[in-house]
Protein backbone atom coordinates (compact mmCIF):
# COMPACT_ATOMS: atom_id res chain seq x y z
CA UNK A 1 0.00 0.00 0.00
CA UNK A 2 1.44 3.42 -0.82
CA UNK A 3 1.26 6.20 1.15
CA UNK A 4 -1.37 7.66 -0.98
CA UNK A 5 -3.38 4.87 -0.50
CA UNK A 6 -3.58 5.62 2.92
CA UNK A 7 -6.54 7.45 5.04
CA UNK A 8 -5.13 11.14 5.54
CA UNK A 9 -4.76 12.11 9.16
CA UNK A 10 -4.51 15.40 9.97
CA UNK A 11 -3.47 17.34 13.75
CA UNK A 12 -4.67 20.99 14.56
CA UNK A 13 -3.68 23.21 17.23
CA UNK A 14 -6.13 26.11 18.00
CA UNK A 15 -5.67 28.34 21.30
CA UNK A 16 -3.49 25.23 22.71
CA UNK A 17 -0.54 25.02 24.81
CA UNK A 18 1.00 22.28 22.62
CA UNK A 19 0.03 19.35 25.02
CA UNK A 20 -1.98 18.00 23.46
CA UNK A 21 0.59 17.31 20.34
CA UNK A 22 3.41 15.98 23.31
CA UNK A 23 0.74 13.42 24.78
CA UNK A 24 1.01 12.00 21.02
CA UNK A 25 4.16 11.94 20.92
CA UNK A 26 4.09 10.05 23.98
CA UNK A 27 2.51 7.18 22.59
CA UNK A 28 6.37 6.16 22.03
CA UNK A 29 6.90 3.01 19.49
CA UNK A 30 3.08 3.48 18.75
CA UNK A 31 3.70 6.05 16.61
CA UNK A 32 4.67 3.82 14.52
CA UNK A 33 1.05 2.73 14.10
CA UNK A 34 -0.11 5.80 13.60
CA UNK A 35 2.66 5.64 9.65
CA UNK A 36 1.74 2.45 9.33
CA UNK A 37 -2.33 3.46 8.63
CA UNK A 38 -2.43 7.04 8.14
CA UNK A 39 -1.24 9.57 5.80
CA UNK A 40 0.21 11.79 8.49
CA UNK A 41 -0.72 14.62 6.17
CA UNK A 42 -0.94 17.75 8.39
CA UNK A 43 0.29 19.02 12.08
CA UNK A 44 1.56 22.26 12.53
CA UNK A 45 3.84 21.64 15.85
CA UNK A 46 5.66 18.31 14.44
CA UNK A 47 5.04 18.66 10.23
CA UNK A 48 5.61 21.38 8.01
CA UNK A 49 2.12 21.30 5.90
CA UNK A 50 0.63 24.50 5.42
CA UNK A 51 -2.84 25.84 5.36
CA UNK A 52 -2.43 25.64 1.69
CA UNK A 53 -1.87 22.04 1.32
CA UNK A 54 -5.51 21.67 3.03
CA UNK A 55 -7.30 24.14 1.20
CA UNK A 56 -5.85 22.44 -1.87
CA UNK A 57 -7.62 18.82 -0.83
CA UNK A 58 -10.96 18.18 -2.09
CA UNK A 59 -13.81 18.20 0.62
CA UNK A 60 -14.06 15.38 2.98
CA UNK A 61 -10.23 14.38 1.96
CA UNK A 62 -9.06 13.84 5.30
CA UNK A 63 -10.09 10.88 6.75
CA UNK A 64 -9.65 12.23 10.44
CA UNK A 65 -8.82 15.63 12.12
CA UNK A 66 -8.02 15.47 15.75
CA UNK A 67 -8.24 19.15 16.34
CA UNK A 68 -7.09 20.19 19.76
CA UNK A 69 -7.26 23.73 21.85
CA UNK A 70 -9.92 26.11 21.45
CA UNK A 71 -11.28 29.05 20.00
CA UNK A 72 -9.35 32.50 20.76
CA UNK A 73 -9.13 34.26 17.60
CA UNK A 74 -10.40 34.66 13.88
CA UNK A 75 -7.65 32.38 12.57
CA UNK A 76 -8.32 29.19 15.38
CA UNK A 77 -12.03 29.77 14.06
CA UNK A 78 -10.99 29.89 10.43
CA UNK A 79 -9.35 26.40 10.33
CA UNK A 80 -11.66 24.87 12.02
CA UNK A 81 -14.15 25.65 9.58
CA UNK A 82 -11.48 24.42 6.70
CA UNK A 83 -10.70 21.14 8.81
CA UNK A 84 -14.29 20.56 9.65
CA UNK A 85 -14.62 21.22 5.45
CA UNK A 86 -12.03 18.83 4.26
CA UNK A 87 -12.61 16.46 7.14
CA UNK A 88 -15.42 12.70 7.22
CA UNK A 89 -14.32 12.95 10.96
CA UNK A 90 -13.98 16.23 13.50
CA UNK A 91 -12.95 14.74 16.80
CA UNK A 92 -12.33 17.63 19.86
CA UNK A 93 -8.72 16.17 20.98
CA UNK A 94 -8.35 17.20 24.69
CA UNK A 95 -10.34 19.41 27.36
CA UNK A 96 -9.79 23.01 25.37
CA UNK A 97 -11.55 21.98 22.74
CA UNK A 98 -14.13 19.72 24.03
CA UNK A 99 -15.04 22.31 26.37
CA UNK A 100 -12.81 25.31 25.88
CA UNK A 101 -10.70 24.32 29.11
CA UNK A 102 -7.63 26.91 30.11
CA UNK A 103 -8.09 29.14 27.90
CA UNK A 104 -11.66 30.06 28.40
CA UNK A 105 -10.90 31.30 31.58
CA UNK A 106 -10.57 34.74 30.00
CA UNK A 107 -14.15 34.76 29.13
CA UNK A 108 -14.40 35.95 32.88
CA UNK A 109 -13.38 39.14 31.79
CA UNK A 110 -13.26 42.11 28.86
CA UNK A 111 -10.71 41.68 25.79
CA UNK A 112 -9.27 45.46 27.27
CA UNK A 113 -9.16 43.69 30.32
CA UNK A 114 -7.19 40.74 29.44
CA UNK A 115 -4.31 43.03 27.49
CA UNK A 116 -4.15 45.20 29.73
CA UNK A 117 -3.00 42.28 32.60
CA UNK A 118 -1.62 40.78 29.84
CA UNK A 119 0.98 44.02 28.70
CA UNK A 120 0.64 46.38 30.89
CA UNK A 121 -0.10 45.94 34.86
CA UNK A 122 1.43 42.28 34.59
CA UNK A 123 4.07 42.69 38.00
CA UNK A 124 6.70 40.70 35.83
CA UNK A 125 6.80 42.36 32.90
CA UNK A 126 9.30 44.22 31.09
CA UNK A 127 7.15 46.30 28.88
CA UNK A 128 8.46 50.13 29.47
CA UNK A 129 6.92 51.52 26.59
CA UNK A 130 3.64 49.81 26.96
CA UNK A 131 3.36 48.13 23.91
CA UNK A 132 0.32 46.08 22.61
CA UNK A 133 -0.01 43.82 19.92
CA UNK A 134 -1.98 45.54 17.32
CA UNK A 135 -4.17 43.51 14.51
CA UNK A 136 -2.10 45.48 12.11
CA UNK A 137 1.50 47.10 12.50
CA UNK A 138 3.30 48.92 9.97
CA UNK A 139 7.00 47.98 9.98
CA UNK A 140 10.04 48.75 7.74
CA UNK A 141 9.42 45.77 5.98
CA UNK A 142 6.14 45.88 5.41
CA UNK A 143 3.03 45.48 7.15
CA UNK A 144 2.32 42.67 9.58
CA UNK A 145 -1.53 41.11 10.36
CA UNK A 146 -2.00 39.50 13.45
CA UNK A 147 -5.64 37.87 14.01
CA UNK A 148 -8.04 39.47 16.05
CA UNK A 149 -9.58 37.73 19.18
CA UNK A 150 -13.15 36.63 19.30
CA UNK A 151 -15.49 38.43 21.88
CA UNK A 152 -15.29 35.38 23.98
CA UNK A 153 -12.91 31.72 23.61
CA UNK A 154 -15.13 28.96 22.18
CA UNK A 155 -15.33 24.87 22.64
CA UNK A 156 -14.75 23.75 18.79
CA UNK A 157 -18.21 22.55 19.30
CA UNK A 158 -19.79 25.90 19.65
CA UNK A 159 -18.14 26.95 15.87
CA UNK A 160 -18.51 23.49 13.79
CA UNK A 161 -20.34 20.39 14.08
CA UNK A 162 -17.78 18.08 15.54
CA UNK A 163 -18.37 13.86 15.33
CA UNK A 164 -16.62 13.13 18.17
CA UNK A 165 -14.90 14.58 21.55
CA UNK A 166 -11.75 13.47 23.40
CA UNK A 167 -11.51 14.88 26.82
CA UNK A 168 -8.12 14.94 28.66
CA UNK A 169 -5.73 17.81 29.36
CA UNK A 170 -4.03 16.07 27.89
CA UNK A 171 -5.79 13.03 26.78
CA UNK A 172 -3.69 10.35 27.92
CA UNK A 173 -1.89 8.54 25.91
CA UNK A 174 -3.06 4.80 26.30
CA UNK A 175 -5.90 6.08 25.15
CA UNK A 176 -5.04 7.81 22.20
CA UNK A 177 -3.58 4.71 21.10
CA UNK A 178 -7.21 2.85 21.43
CA UNK A 179 -8.45 5.42 19.77
CA UNK A 180 -5.69 4.67 16.56
CA UNK A 181 -6.16 1.44 16.48
CA UNK A 182 -10.22 1.14 16.77
CA UNK A 183 -9.96 4.11 13.28
CA UNK A 184 -7.36 1.73 11.93
CA UNK A 185 -9.40 -1.39 12.58
CA UNK A 186 -12.38 -0.03 10.92
CA UNK A 187 -14.21 -1.32 14.29
CA UNK A 188 -17.64 0.72 14.42
CA UNK A 189 -17.27 3.43 16.10
CA UNK A 190 -20.03 4.68 18.96
CA UNK A 191 -22.72 7.12 18.18
CA UNK A 192 -21.77 10.36 16.35
CA UNK A 193 -21.42 13.01 19.04
CA UNK A 194 -19.78 10.33 21.93
CA UNK A 195 -17.17 10.97 24.21
CA UNK A 196 -13.77 9.13 22.96
CA UNK A 197 -10.99 7.75 25.52
CA UNK A 198 -12.97 8.11 28.73
CA UNK A 199 -14.65 5.85 30.60
CA UNK A 200 -18.55 6.23 32.39
CA UNK A 201 -17.16 5.76 36.11
CA UNK A 202 -15.66 8.40 38.11
CA UNK A 203 -11.63 9.23 38.96
CA UNK A 204 -12.41 8.12 42.44
CA UNK A 205 -13.64 4.28 41.06
CA UNK A 206 -10.17 3.98 40.08
CA UNK A 207 -8.68 6.13 42.89
CA UNK A 208 -6.31 3.82 45.22
CA UNK A 209 -6.64 6.07 48.06
CA UNK A 210 -9.03 5.08 50.76
CA UNK A 211 -12.56 7.25 51.63
CA UNK A 212 -13.05 6.36 55.38
CA UNK A 213 -15.89 8.63 55.68
CA UNK A 214 -14.22 11.63 57.34
CA UNK A 215 -16.13 14.81 56.90
CA UNK A 216 -13.04 18.01 56.71
CA UNK A 217 -13.12 21.09 58.74
CA UNK A 218 -11.47 23.03 56.28
CA UNK A 219 -10.71 23.31 52.64
CA UNK A 220 -6.92 23.61 51.95
CA UNK A 221 -4.69 24.15 48.87
CA UNK A 222 -2.66 21.02 48.12
CA UNK A 223 0.37 23.35 48.92
CA UNK A 224 -0.32 23.47 52.34
CA UNK A 225 -0.13 20.11 53.72
CA UNK A 226 2.23 16.51 52.95
CA UNK A 227 -1.13 14.43 52.70
CA UNK A 228 -1.19 11.20 54.41
CA UNK A 229 -0.55 8.24 51.87
CA UNK A 230 -3.42 6.32 51.07
CA UNK A 231 -5.80 8.17 52.63
CA UNK A 232 -8.75 10.28 49.95
CA UNK A 233 -7.56 13.98 49.68
CA UNK A 234 -10.89 15.02 49.85
CA UNK A 235 -11.04 14.21 53.10
CA UNK A 236 -7.91 15.62 54.47
CA UNK A 237 -9.28 18.85 53.26
CA UNK A 238 -7.92 19.52 49.64
CA UNK A 239 -10.39 20.02 47.14
CA UNK A 240 -10.28 17.21 45.10
CA UNK A 241 -13.33 16.46 42.13
CA UNK A 242 -12.61 12.82 41.36
CA UNK A 243 -16.54 11.87 42.50
CA UNK A 244 -17.70 14.44 39.80
CA UNK A 245 -15.18 13.29 36.86
CA UNK A 246 -15.47 11.15 34.67
CA UNK A 247 -12.87 8.66 34.35
CA UNK A 248 -10.37 7.54 32.14
CA UNK A 249 -7.13 8.52 32.96
CA UNK A 250 -6.42 5.90 35.64
CA UNK A 251 -6.57 8.38 38.42
CA UNK A 252 -3.41 9.85 37.51
CA UNK A 253 -3.26 12.81 39.70
CA UNK A 254 -4.81 11.45 42.89
CA UNK A 255 -2.29 8.83 42.85
CA UNK A 256 0.52 10.91 43.08
CA UNK A 257 -0.81 13.38 45.93
CA UNK A 258 -2.37 15.97 43.58
CA UNK A 259 -6.00 16.72 43.71
CA UNK A 260 -7.95 15.65 40.18
CA UNK A 261 -9.09 18.77 39.08
CA UNK A 262 -11.42 17.55 36.29
CA UNK A 263 -9.88 18.02 33.41
CA UNK A 264 -12.07 14.54 31.80
CA UNK A 265 -15.26 16.87 32.70
CA UNK A 266 -18.17 16.24 34.21
CA UNK A 267 -19.37 12.66 35.15
CA UNK A 268 -23.19 13.08 34.67
CA UNK A 269 -23.37 14.86 30.97
CA UNK A 270 -26.17 16.63 31.79
CA UNK A 271 -25.33 18.35 35.08
CA UNK A 272 -23.24 21.68 35.13
CA UNK A 273 -19.73 20.89 35.45
CA UNK A 274 -19.06 23.59 38.10
CA UNK A 275 -22.32 22.85 40.18
CA UNK A 276 -21.66 18.82 40.12
CA UNK A 277 -18.01 19.89 41.08
CA UNK A 278 -19.28 22.00 44.33
CA UNK A 279 -21.49 19.11 45.23
CA UNK A 280 -18.64 16.73 45.24
CA UNK A 281 -16.80 19.34 47.74
CA UNK A 282 -19.97 20.24 49.58
CA UNK A 283 -20.81 16.99 50.68
CA UNK A 284 -17.27 16.44 52.05
CA UNK A 285 -17.15 19.14 54.58
CA UNK A 286 -18.11 19.53 58.17
CA UNK A 287 -20.41 22.29 58.98
CA UNK A 288 -20.58 24.72 59.79
CA UNK A 289 -21.47 26.39 56.27
CA UNK A 290 -19.12 26.87 52.84
CA UNK A 291 -18.08 29.86 52.07
CA UNK A 292 -16.45 30.71 48.77
CA UNK A 293 -14.03 33.59 48.33
CA UNK A 294 -14.78 35.66 45.15
CA UNK A 295 -11.98 36.25 43.18
CA UNK A 296 -11.77 39.76 43.71
CA UNK A 297 -11.98 39.15 47.46
CA UNK A 298 -8.79 38.57 48.91
CA UNK A 299 -8.56 41.66 50.97
CA UNK A 300 -11.28 39.71 53.34
CA UNK A 301 -10.22 37.90 56.02
CA UNK A 302 -9.89 34.16 55.31
CA UNK A 303 -12.74 31.94 56.93
CA UNK A 304 -11.59 28.04 58.24
CA UNK A 305 -13.79 26.47 55.52
CA UNK A 306 -12.94 29.01 52.07
CA UNK A 307 -12.56 27.88 48.43
CA UNK A 308 -9.76 29.83 46.53
CA UNK A 309 -11.06 31.10 42.97
CA UNK A 310 -14.50 29.43 42.90
CA UNK A 311 -14.46 29.85 38.73
CA UNK A 312 -10.85 28.76 38.11
CA UNK A 313 -11.35 25.45 40.72
CA UNK A 314 -15.01 24.28 39.91
CA UNK A 315 -14.99 25.36 35.88
CA UNK A 316 -11.32 24.63 35.05
CA UNK A 317 -11.70 23.10 31.52
CA UNK A 318 -15.15 24.17 30.88
CA UNK A 319 -16.09 27.89 31.66
CA UNK A 320 -16.49 28.15 27.71
CA UNK A 321 -19.21 25.74 27.47
CA UNK A 322 -21.02 26.28 31.07
CA UNK A 323 -24.37 28.11 32.16
CA UNK A 324 -22.21 30.36 33.81
CA UNK A 325 -20.16 31.36 30.91
CA UNK A 326 -23.78 32.69 29.51
CA UNK A 327 -24.96 34.38 32.04
CA UNK A 328 -21.89 36.08 33.60
CA UNK A 329 -21.03 39.44 32.26
CA UNK A 330 -18.02 40.69 30.69
CA UNK A 331 -16.10 42.29 33.58
CA UNK A 332 -14.28 45.50 32.63
CA UNK A 333 -11.17 47.41 34.11
S1 LIG B 1 -6.24 20.14 26.65
FE1 LIG B 1 -4.55 20.60 28.08
S2 LIG B 1 -2.74 19.74 27.09
FE2 LIG B 1 -4.33 19.95 25.47
S3 LIG B 1 -3.98 22.00 24.59
FE3 LIG B 1 -5.49 22.24 26.24
S4 LIG B 1 -4.23 22.85 28.03
FE4 LIG B 1 -2.85 21.92 26.54
S1 LIG C 1 -11.99 12.39 46.09
FE1 LIG C 1 -10.01 12.35 45.03
S2 LIG C 1 -8.53 11.47 46.47
FE2 LIG C 1 -10.61 11.01 47.23
S3 LIG C 1 -11.05 8.96 46.41
FE3 LIG C 1 -11.87 10.46 44.96
S4 LIG C 1 -10.25 10.78 43.47
FE4 LIG C 1 -9.31 9.78 45.23
S1 LIG D 1 -7.15 12.83 37.94
FE1 LIG D 1 -8.62 14.36 37.21
S2 LIG D 1 -7.34 16.14 36.61
FE2 LIG D 1 -5.96 14.35 36.81
S3 LIG D 1 -5.81 13.50 34.73
FE3 LIG D 1 -7.48 12.42 35.78
S4 LIG D 1 -9.38 13.56 35.26
FE4 LIG D 1 -7.63 14.87 34.77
Amino acid sequence: MTATERPKLAMYWAASCGGCEVSLANIHEAILEVDRHFDFIFCPCLLDGKRADIEALPDGAIAVTLFNGALRTAENLDMARLLRQKSRLLIAFGSCAVSGGIPALANQHGLQHLLETVYRTSPTLDNPQGLVPQPVSHVAAGELELPPFLPRVLALDQAVVVDYGMPGCPPEPEQIVALIRQLASGAPLPPPCSLLGCSARAVCDDCPREKRGVLTPQLLRSCALIPEPGWCLLEQGIPCVGSATRGGCAALCPSVAMPCTGCYGPLDLDADPGAAALTAIAAAIRPPAVELLAAGGAARPVPSVGLTDPLGSLYRYTLAASVVADRKPERQP
